[in-house]
Order: C-alpha cells, then structure tokens, then sequence
C-alpha cells in the first residue's frame, strides 16, 4: 500500500512555519468509490488536516497522498442545473465585457466534460479545453469542446502557445485547489495569457468554510483554501495582479470568483474585500484556532441527533455521493448503522458504495420508493435544488437533515 508524505513546508511560498488547526483524522481518498464486490478492508486511510501558514495566510493540507486521478474519476461537472446556470451566465458575461469573437480565444483548466465552453462554442468563439481526467474530458471531445487530456502546468503552456497562440481569456474554476504544484500552475498562466488578456478564478471562500463550519469542504484532493489575500499574495508572487472579486453565496457553499491580469488595475470592491480580511484577522492563525473544537461539535451533535432517530426506530438515507459526504461520514464514523444508503444522480456513481463507510449508492427515485423517515443532506451546498427536485419526497412527510454549520431537521 502507497503512503501519504508529510509536507514540512508551504506549498506557496515555502515556509515552515505551518500550524495545525483542524484534523480530520485519517480518511479513504474521498472520490474513489468502493466497487460492490470489493472486500470490507478495501479502503486505504491516510492523514487529513488543515495548516495555516504564517508567513503567506494560506490554508492548506498537511499530507500529499499517492493516486488522486483514477481512470474512472466520478465527477461530472454536467450533473448540476445551478452550475451549468452559473456557468452559462459566466461565459456571456466574458462574452459581453471582453468583446469576444471568432478571432478570440477560451482556455478553460480543468474543463471537465465540457459544461462551461460550450458556451462560447454555440457563439461561434474559438476554445480549448485542457483537463486530466479521461473520462470527462472525451466526453468533452465528443460533444464539440476541444480538450488536451494533459495535466496544466509552465511546461505545458509553451506547447499551447506554440500551436493555438496566447489566450484572451483563462478560465480556472474550482482547480487551483486541487493543484500539486500551485506556482507551476500559476507561471503556465502567466505564460499563456494574452497582453491584454483577464484571468478568472473560481474558489470556495476560505472565510465560508470557516464561519459556517464546512469542514467537510476538505478532502485529500483538496490540497489548498483560498482567500483574497493568499491569491493577491500568490499573483504577487507570478507578477500577476488581483483586480476585482466576485462573490457567490450559493455555489459550492459560498464562492470568490478573482480576475487577474497582467497590468495593476485594482477595483474598489477588491481593495474592499482585502482591508474586511485583514480586519477580521484572516491573516492570523487567531482567526483558525478555535475551529477544530467547532468541528468536534458538529460531529458529536449529528452522531447524537442520528443514534436518536434510528434508536426511536426512524430510517434514514443520504442525498449526494460527492467527497465532501465522504469526508463527513468518515470523520462523523457514519456506517450503514446510522445511515443505511446514499443516493445521487449521477449515473456513474450508482451501484458503487461510499468510501469506507460503504453505504450504497442508489437513483434518487430509491427516496420515493423506500421512503426513508429522514434524509442527510450530504450536499447541502445543492440544497435548494434537491429541495426543490425532492418535493414528492417530502410532501409524502419526508424530512431532511442539514448536517451544518450545526446539525438541524428541515421542514
Ligand atoms: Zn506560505
């Protein structure tokens, strides 16, 4: 079996100044799913906490563990009516503000399948996709979105150049998360952006994750969690500049959308968003803190609130087989006792069972027809969705859990 690796050192700027606030114990990678016919003792566990860096703010994980990227990795971006909304309104937005045409060009890193650049595909805007994930990716390919199979980083982005020119736009959302070499990731950017070209960056807010006690947002994949300050620090770091921020309360539990370029042209809102960080002390360790005993909290809540239900003799289920319900059924020590099965809608997760706690992964119509008393909200960040998708569900009197920022049964 592979072991995880300690890192001693920022995966920024290099210091060893790294303080530990959070630990998840140890925890299966949280998107390979277990195959029904695999053995009980299949999962490998390996550490999960979070460090603070002293000397650049960033938050991020401790260990680097072996194999993220398996042949079958099970994210299909195109599954979710509210990103594919988020999605299609982003791409008319550059459209409009950057007056693209056919003479443009869209690169999106870590493009999945696709459900973002179609987008400019159907406008006639020229694109390419570069994402490692085989799966995706040729379903990409397939549906008109041209897409390098590769992982993105300064080396790659000399043969992009050479073969499609420099970029107009550069799209990487929800990746600067999940890259093993951040500044590599950062400097192929820089190389591959037009003079006048704008960079956008979609990452949960760090500041969400910590006030509304989204530990289960951290996973073995998820290597780093941004703020405005660590990303200003980080363009810094590339001669790239931070110049406006978005923010989006809705998707992915509370998400910053950055826009960089090349020249220093600071928008008021981002001048903003960087004094309220520095005030509310973001860019100390104060800030993180008191964190992991909020976490233990949540845990020792919902395992009460859960042995309550199932002892008066209520059965309960869970909505979304994604990594952040991996992660809080592993760390929360949710078996089939607790929560008897998961379903999810994408088709490419039924069938299989969650890792390490190896409940089923059924279709959303297993809720009509075995009628669970409850249901955990493992994807509470899709809530109003599923809420909305699940109505027969719950006017035949089913209720939902919410399992954070502290765990509460929904009407
Ligand atoms: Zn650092």
């Amino acid at each position: 079996m592979l072991e995880a690796t300690r890192r001693g050192t920022c995966r920024h700027c290099g210091s060893a100044d790294l303080h530990t606030f959070l630990d998840l114990g140890e925890t299966p990678i949280a998107n390979v799913l277990v195959e029904p016919w695999q053995s009980d003792d299949v999962d490998a566990v390996y550490p999960l906490d979070l460090v603070f860096c002293n000397a650049c703010s960033l938050v991020q994980i401790s260990h680097d563990v072996p194999e993220l990227f398996p042949e079958d990795y099970p994210y299909y971006s195109s599954v979710s009516d509210h990103l594919l909304r988020h999605s299609a309104d982003h791409a008319n937005g550059l459209v409009e503000t950057r007056g693209l045409g056919d003479k443009s060009l869209v690169i999106e890193l870590a493009s999945n399948d696709g459900y973002l650049l179609r987008n400019f595909v159907e406008q006639g805007i020229p694109v390419l996709g570069i994402d490692p994930a085989p799966g995706p990716a040729t379903a990409a390919i397939e549906a008109g979105v041209p897409t390098l199979i590769n992982f993105f980083g300064v080396d790659m982005a000399d043969d992009v150049i050479a073969e499609h020119g420099t970029a107009d736009v550069i799209i990487a959302n929800n990746v600067m998360a999940h890259v093993p070499d951040l500044n590599g990731f950062v400097a192929g950017m820089k190389k591959l952006l037009a003079e006048d070209g704008v960079i956008t960056v979609e990452n949960p807010y760090v500041r969400d994750l910590i006030e509304h006690a989204e530990f289960d947002t951290v996973y073995h994949e998820h290597f780093c969690y941004y703020s405005a300050s660590s990303v200003q620090a980080i363009m810094k770091t590339h001669d790239l500049s931070l110049n406006d921020v978005e923010y989006f309360e809705d998707l992915h539990g509370g998400t910053l959308r950055y826009h960089i370029g090349h020249r220093v042209e600071q928008t008021e809102r981002v001048k903003n968003y960087l004094e309220r960080e520095r005030e509310s002390g973001m860019d100390s360790l104060a800030y993180y803190a008191a964190f992991g005993d909020r976490v233990a909290g949540v845990r020792r809540d919902l395992r009460a609130l859960l042995e309550r239900l199932r002892s008066s003799g209520a059965t309960v289920a869970a909505y979304g087989a994604a990594a952040k319900g991996a992660t809080l059924l592993n760390y929360a020590g949710i078996g089939t006792d607790l929560v008897e099965f998961v379903v999810d809608r994408n088709v490419h997760k039924q069938g299989k069972l969650m890792p390490g706690t190896h409940q089923p992964i059924y279709d959303t119509d297993t809720l009509e027809e075995r009628k669970p008393d409850f249901v955990l909200l493992l994807a509470w960040n899709f809530k109003n969705e599923i809420v909305e998708q699940q109505s027969a569900y719950l006017e035949a009197g089913g209720q939902f859990i919410v399992p954070v920022p502290s765990p509460a049964i929904v009407q």
